[in-house]
């Protein structure tokens, strides 16, 4: 199958599928309690996409040579019968991995196995702080650490692995926490992530100062323990790999702020009411699930629809980010999922 490239030859490999833009999490750096409060209007059910449409959905990617899926949200796990989903995808052919990113409030051992029976291969689980103190000034919803401790140890339980934790780290808020989080998670098999802030949507209130950059990240980790980096996994991984000389495992850094890694993106996106993001801090998004939901539209002609998508992209924010692109609008990082 030919691979449908881009404006700057970038390869179409993944698809992210964000199944809904609610949560049960306040995380100050994504959905903000001022803004997202009791008045908010999040999508009503008949805008989402059914499972059978993101099936069919997953199906014409797949012939555009998409092999891995991740579920995302919002906080996915808060869609009913996820599995079932997972079990619909993980019959496509040509899907070859199917991962998930969640907050972990709702995974223990139970439905962990359940999604691991139905196909789901691994979970990504964010968790930003060890204190209760600092976690729950995070979440903002008093969610205490141990909650999502435990998720860790169920999805390892359930072989969804190997596990991996996200750390967004924001100044003064948890970066003293990178430390106690590393130390944590040091000899576990857990691969934990750490994320620079980003100005991903327009309600988060970003600056650059709260920015703390991969190489300051780094500088800390060193002192305490030397690593040295490792090739990536695959080509357009976003995370730069490092390993504990000592033995200790594995870390990332995701520096899509200091960093930018746009020359290897190869993702596109879909909201929960079936919108297409070629690039994270996209605005408009293209209306899918309008051709989903006519009847002239049949799987070829989609298809080609979104072969020219990719085709046109000629995303780059990151590389060309400024103030000015800063307050320009964006997708929400809760819609889109990351
Ligand atoms: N609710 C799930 C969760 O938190 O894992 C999935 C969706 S969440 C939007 C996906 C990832 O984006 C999480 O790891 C989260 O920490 C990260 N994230 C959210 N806002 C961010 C921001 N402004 N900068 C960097 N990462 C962010
Ligand atoms: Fe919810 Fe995830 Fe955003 Fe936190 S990062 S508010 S858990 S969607
Ligand atoms: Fe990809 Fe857009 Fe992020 Fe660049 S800024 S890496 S194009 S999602």
């Amino acid at each position: 199958m030919p691979t449908v490239t881009d404006q700057h030859k970038r390869p179409l490999r993944d698809l992210r599928l964000s199944v809904t833009d609610r949560c049960n999490f306040r995380c100050v750096y994504c959905m903000p309690k001022e803004v997202f409060g009791a008045k908010f209007h999040f999508l009503p059910k008949h805008d989402l996409l059914t499972f059978d449409e993101l099936t069919r959905t997953v199906r014409i990617f797949s012939q555009l040579g998409v092999k891995k899926v991740r579920i995302t949200g919002g906080e996915p796990l808060l869609r009913q019968d996820l599995d079932v989903l997972i079990r619909q995808l993980s019959e496509v052919p040509g899907i070859e991995d199917i991962a998930m990113t969640t907050n972990g409030y709702f995974l223990d051992r139970r439905r962990a196995m359940l999604l691991r029976q139905a196909g789901l291969k691994r979970v990504t689980i964010s968790l930003d702080a060890l204190t209760d103190e600092v976690f729950k000034a995070v979440n903002d919803v008093g969610v205490p650490v141990g909650k999502i401790l435990s998720a860790i140890d169920a999805a390892i339980f359930a072989g969804l692995g190997p596990v991996k934790v996200n750390m967004v780290v924001k100044r003064d808020v948890n970066d003293q926490q990178i430390i106690p989080m590393a130390r944590h998670f040091r000899h576990s098999g857990v691969v934990l992530r750490f994320i620079e802030y980003m100005d991903v949507g327009n309600t988060n209130g970003w600056r650059l100062d709260d920015v703390v950059p991969a190489s300051e990240i780094l500088a800390i980790l060193q002192q305490e323990w030397p690593l040295e980096p490792l090739a990536p996994n695959h080509p357009g991984e976003v995370a730069r790999r490092f390993r504990y000389q000592d033995g200790g495992g594995e870390i990332g850094i995701i520096a899509s702020v200091t960093q930018p890694f746009c020359h290897h993106c190869s993702r596109i996106r879909l909201s929960p009411e079936g919108r297409l993001y070629t690039c994270l801090f996209g605005s408009e998004g293209f209306d899918l699930r309008h051709l989903l939901r006519e009847e002239r539209w049949d799987d070829a002609q989609i298809e080609n629809a979104l072969q020219l998508l990719w085709q046109r992209r000629t995303d780059q924010y990151s590389l060309l980010r400024s103030q000015a692109t800063s307050s320009a609008p964006k997708v929400e990082m809760s819609h889109i999922g990351g």
